[in-house]
């Protein structure tokens, strides 16, 4: 199915509760021709809020990260495993919360034929719920990140720390894994880049879908 097609019908999902409570699908963005697609785990409050993935706290260091490597959001794409905001309402005001498997298992539906439809050579997982659904069940974020591994949906597969958790671990004398997620996504777009046979960045595209 076409990018465009796969997104409509994403947008009228019921397949699971979260659809109930969202204000909005957030299906991806970005590039859908670049050879980079970053998984994260699923929209936030912000997300929900635009329709755009990573554009809260979190999204705004992911692009911080993005622009230490010379990359802009037009260079690659980005999604999510969930394409709808995962939250715990039972005081009444949403708190977010991890994906369940049952969510993360029904939105596959969406994500493997978003994933076949960009073709990506290399898969960037950001975060632990990406990297357990893309590469493999009891994949360890903190030792298995920045590795290579192999991956049904594209050539290759790498994880990095999701940005969420490096927020929560800066401090006056630590970068969180600011430095890592920097490094994670350099290599993954050189990877990229090599893979696709282009020895110099591909011009960004500003098709934003
Ligand atoms: N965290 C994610 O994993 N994805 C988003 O889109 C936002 C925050």
């Amino acid at each position: 199915m076409e990018l465009l097609e796969l997104r409509e019908a994403c947008r009228a999902c019921t397949s699971c509760r979260l659809a109930e409570r969202r204000r909005n699908v957030v299906f991806g963005e970005g590039n859908p021709r670049s050879p980079l697609v970053l998984v994260g785990e699923g929209p936030g409050d912000q997300e929900d809020a635009t329709g755009r993935p990573f554009v809260g706290r979190a999204g705004q260091l992911l692009d911080q990260a993005l622009l230490a490597n010379g990359l802009s959001r037009e260079h690659v794409y980005i999604c999510n495993t969930l394409k709808c905001r995962a939250a715990d309402w039972s005081s009444g005001r949403p708190q977010n919360r991890a994906p369940l498997p049952e969510e993360v298992e029904a939105c596959r539906q969406w994500l493997i034929p978003q994933l076949a439809a960009i073709s990506p050579k290399v898969i960037l997982c950001v975060g632990a719920p990406s990297a357990k659904n893309l590469i493999k069940k009891d994949f360890k974020i903190t030792a298995e990140r920045g590795r290579y591994f192999p991956c049904e949906y594209a050539k290759t597969a790498i994880a990095t720390l999701h940005p969420a958790y490096i927020l929560r671990n800066q401090g006056a004398t630590t970068d969180g894994g600011f430095s890592l997620l920097v490094g994670d996504i350099a290599k993954a777009w050189d990877t990229a880049q090599r893979l696709a046979g282009r020895g110099e960045p591909a011009e960004p595209q500003l098709a934003l879908f």
